[in-house]
């Protein structure tokens, strides 16, 4: 060993945010030597006790070839397990009117597709990945407090009380209300855009038919992401490999608002969602309708995602975008692979050196923030974008004389 690298100590990244992108992002960091703290708000989601209610939380989500090639990335079997407990969704079947009408619209002429997969799971799947690598700590519910990120230190509060680490390099993936973001714009210019949109969503179940054999069976078809496009608002179902379907019924706040008894429920899906009812079952629709909670959709712009050497924010706490593309969470793993492919060209290694510094830890994230930012721009507009194709472009006159000409 040289005497230089007796010198030399390994570097410490922290992530807080134990959620899809910083689970995976402490993977990345592991395999390439680092020291990886990562520190997560709730208790681990892996433990019977906390498998409670996930009910209105976005169950599962479309995985896409940009979230793929980053579990790929790591060169672990990811991928493979991911898929096998997933359903392909080869197009989107419109429900056009009121008796039911079905159009189905491929999603490409080659055959490539999104996939339907379990958010839990998923994220147990890279929370054991991550574990099982001997350089990765993660600590359950710890909840940043604040961070001086020139001293490299960061606070948490626990269930012991308040705990400060050292760390070398600290990472936001702590969501849409990044505490690591608002801790960074405390020390930095950072441009900061926060947007909500005047609509909510709720969760509704449908659960498993009953095939002719006596045995459970999809409701509806299940290699399609369906969609009840009503112009305004609208109803999506994203089938799950236990056969059911998990639905998201999108609209306006006042229109949840103005659905204040079954009765108006009833009347409102027997309108716009009548091929729906049988399939949800009604006591279960009026339990989720006034059970689930409504959540809200906000997009999230930030720019630059670094403070020099200290920090980086990632995922949602970067750029959190409406969900009606489906590439939050995919564009959340293609940061993780961007960001280490950059590392990876600038030769970034995971010490540090007697003055503290990680070499060139600087200029790599000026070049990530620089690559990303505006990505991540365009993929929160096209985002909103997609809102208006999918509740009202798929239905115009135009539109579904294209897919026809295209022959979907
Ligand atoms: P999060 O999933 O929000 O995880 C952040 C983690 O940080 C959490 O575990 C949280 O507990 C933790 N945390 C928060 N604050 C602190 C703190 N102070 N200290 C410590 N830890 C903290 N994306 C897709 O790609 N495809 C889809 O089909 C899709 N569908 C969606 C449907 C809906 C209804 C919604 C709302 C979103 C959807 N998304 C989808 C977006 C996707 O959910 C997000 O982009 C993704 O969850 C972002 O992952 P993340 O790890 O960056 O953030």
């Amino acid at each position: 060993m040289s005497s230089k690298s007796h010198q030399q100590k390994q570097a410490v990244v922290g992530i807080v945010g134990g959620g899809l992108v910083g689970a995976l992002n402490a993977i990345y960091f592991a395999q390439r030597g680092w020291k990886v703290e990562l520190y997560e708000l709730r208790p681990d989601m892996r433990l019977p006790v906390h498998r409670e209610s996930r009910r209105g939380k976005s169950i599962n989500l479309a995985l896409s070839e940009r979230g793929l090639s980053a579990l790929r990335g790591t060169g672990l079997n990811l991928e493979k397990t991911i898929l096998e407990a997933s359903v392909p969704m080869k197009a989107r079947m419109v429900h056009i009117g009121k008796n039911g009408t079905q159009m189905s619209q491929a999603y490409d002429v080659n055959g490539q597709h999104i996939n339907a997969v379990d958010r839990a799971r998923l994220n147990e799947l890279l929370l054991d990945e991550a574990e099982s690598l001997a350089n990765v700590t993660v600590y359950f519910e710890h909840r940043l407090l604040s961070a001086d990120f020139d001293n490299n230190s960061v606070e948490f509060m626990t269930s012991e009380g308040k705990k400060t680490y050292k760390n070398d390099f600290i990472i936001g993936a702590d969501g849409a209300y990044s505490k690591t973001r608002t801790q960074m714009m405390r020390c930095m210019r950072m441009d900061y855009n926060q947007q909500y949109i005047d609509t909510g969503y709720c969760e509704l179940s449908m659960p498993p038919a009953v095939g002719p054999d006596g045995k459970p069976t999809f409701a509806l078809d299940p290699n399609h992401l369906h969609i009840w496009p009503r112009h305004t608002f609208m109803l999506i179902a994203l089938p799950n490999p236990d056969f059911s379907f998990t639905c998201t019924l999108f609209m306006p706040f006042q229109m949840f608002e103005d659905i204040k008894t079954e009765d108006q429920l009833m009347s409102f899906f027997q309108e716009h969602f009548n091929d729906s009812i049988p399939l949800i079952g009604e006591a279960a629709l009026k339990s989720d309708f006034f059970g689930n909670p409504r959540g809200s959709l906000v997009t999230v712009k930030a720019s630059p995602h670094n403070y020099k050497d200290k920090s980086i924010i990632i995922g949602d706490a970067a750029h959190a975008m409406v969900p009606f593309y489906g590439q939050g969470m995919n564009c959340g793993f293609q940061d993780v692979e961007v960001l280490h492919q950059i590392l990876d060209q600038h030769n970034i290694q995971p010490h540090v050196n007697n003055e503290g510094v990680i070499d060139g830890l600087e200029k790599a994230l000026n070049d990530y923030s620089n690559t990303r930012v505006k990505d991540a721009h365009a993929i929160c507009d096209l985002a909103m974008y997609n809102y208006y194709e999918m509740r009202h472009a798929v239905t115009s006159y135009k539109f579904l004389a294209r897919k026809k000409l295209e022959g979907a």
